[in-house]
């Protein structure tokens, strides 16, 4: 019976405020803030969402902010966006382009905040009606770009509690009105690896005498992207890629210290998590045995996000029951990172591709200063988020009886 009435209650909830969530989202696209800077789209989600009757909580560094709607003793439902934009510049030539030199909201993040505001906006109505039987924590969460944000709003408590995690990410490969999933992993680890030798240096003459250190560099740069491939299962797709090396600077003298840099792409969450100790076994002994000192700084990344199957399930039936059957499609793992993967590192969830291109429209890839959407995704945003956390407190079932009707 539910799930009738929220379609209805859904439709007239976007008949009367789809233009100013879209009026939302150009002023945040006119005023993109870079990670962990986002104070004034902090205080515009704040403001809003105060207006609503909501107790929206700000954290501790001042940008992004935490807020619960409903009080019911049913479960939790976490549903997450990022707010922050990317040091690139705005290249449309739009009304709502960038009024930020060098800043631009080119991930997108300003139609997950708009989805989310919008989503919280409906929920608070819903929770006023008596129609929450749980809690839905609605995160804002800065730097999602950088990253740390994730672990900054999980520092805080911000996942404790909930049991499951909803997020959406604009696809701009996917057409507008369709929602790309995918159980298992979604996106990819990367992380920066710089290795450092260093031995006495000497003569070329006689390498003997001392330790060749070019010699020693160019078998690491060699040996441990090879001796990867035979020690972590194919499967995970490790790879290890140099990108710069330096040493030396004369023909004829071994230099006394090397540089190389290189990053880590990895398809799987459990040879992410090895990949720091073997790498180090593997340049301590290939180091070793050519008389060098080697010593390695490993920068995390963020794991895959690797979706959990039942919230997947609870997502696509949430979909299909807000956008209609066949709006579920299905998406590939990208080589790109997410930090959402953090929080699902503790709790099960699930993160979907919103579409956001005009069918038959370009396709405007993100992190490219032409970067835009259609506009209608926002609204398809907000009955996806919105259907999903309500069904998750609700229980499917209590939706199911009219799917038929509604597709
Ligand atoms: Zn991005
Ligand atoms: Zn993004």
């Amino acid at each position: 019976m539910r799930g009738r009435e929220l379609r209805g209650e859904l439709d007239a909830f976007l008949a009367d405020n789809e233009q100013d969530l879209v009026a939302f989202r150009r002023d945040l696209h006119m005023h993109p803030e870079l990670a962990f800077a986002e104070y004034r789209t902090t205080q515009r989600i704040a403001e809003r969402l105060t207006a609503a009757g909501l107790n929206p909580s700000v954290l501790p560094r001042g940008t992004g902010l935490i807020c619960d709607v409903g009080s019911g003793d049913g479960p939790t439902i976490a549903l997450r966006a990022d707010i922050d934009a990317l040091p690139l510049q705005d290249e449309k030539d739009v009304p709502h382009r960038s009024t930020v030199p060098g800043v631009c909201h080119a991930c997108g993040h300003d139609v997950h905040t708009t989805v989310l505001l919008g989503t919280s906006l409906f929920l608070a109505q819903q929770a006023a009606a008596g129609l929450l039987p749980g809690r839905v924590r609605l995160i804002f969460q800065p730097a999602e770009e950088l990253p740390g944000g994730a672990l900054e709003v999980m520092a805080h408590g911000g996942i404790s509690g909930v049991e499951r995690i909803f997020g959406l990410h604009c696809d701009p490969r996917v057409d507008v009105g369709q929602l790309g999933l995918r159980t298992g992993p979604i996106t990819s680890a990367c992380d920066k690896l710089v290795v450092r030798v260093s031995g006495p240096g000497g003569h070329t003459a006689r390498p003997h005498l001392t330790a060749d250190l070019v010699f020693a560099l160019a078998k690491i740069l060699t040996e441990l992207p090879a001796a990867l491939s035979r020690r972590v299962d194919p499967r995970s797709s490790l790879s290890l890629v140099w990108g710069k090396v330096e040493a030396g600077s004369a023909a004829n003298a071994i230099p006394d210290d090397g540089v190389a840099e290189g990053t880590i792409r990895c398809l799987d969450e459990e040879a992410w998590h090895a990949a720091p100790d073997l790498i180090k076994s593997l340049l301590e002994s290939v180091a070793g045995a050519y008389g060098v000192e080697a010593t390695m700084d490993y920068k995390r990344g963020v794991p895959p996000v690797v979706n959990d199957e039942v919230s997947v399930e609870m997502l696509a039936e949430a979909a299909e029951r807000a956008l209609g059957a066949g709006a579920v499609v299905p998406t590939q793992q990208s080589l790109g990172g997410e930090d959402f993967a953090w929080y699902l590192e503790s709790i099960p969830g699930a993160f979907a591709r919103l579409g956001t291109r005009t069918p038959g429209g370009l396709t405007y890839d993100i992190h490219q200063g032409t970067f835009d959407v259609d506009e209608t995704a926002i609204a398809m945003g907000v009955r996806v988020m919105a259907t999903t956390a309500l069904s998750s407190l609700w229980g499917a079932g209590s939706l199911d009886s009219v799917t038929g009707a509604m597709a």
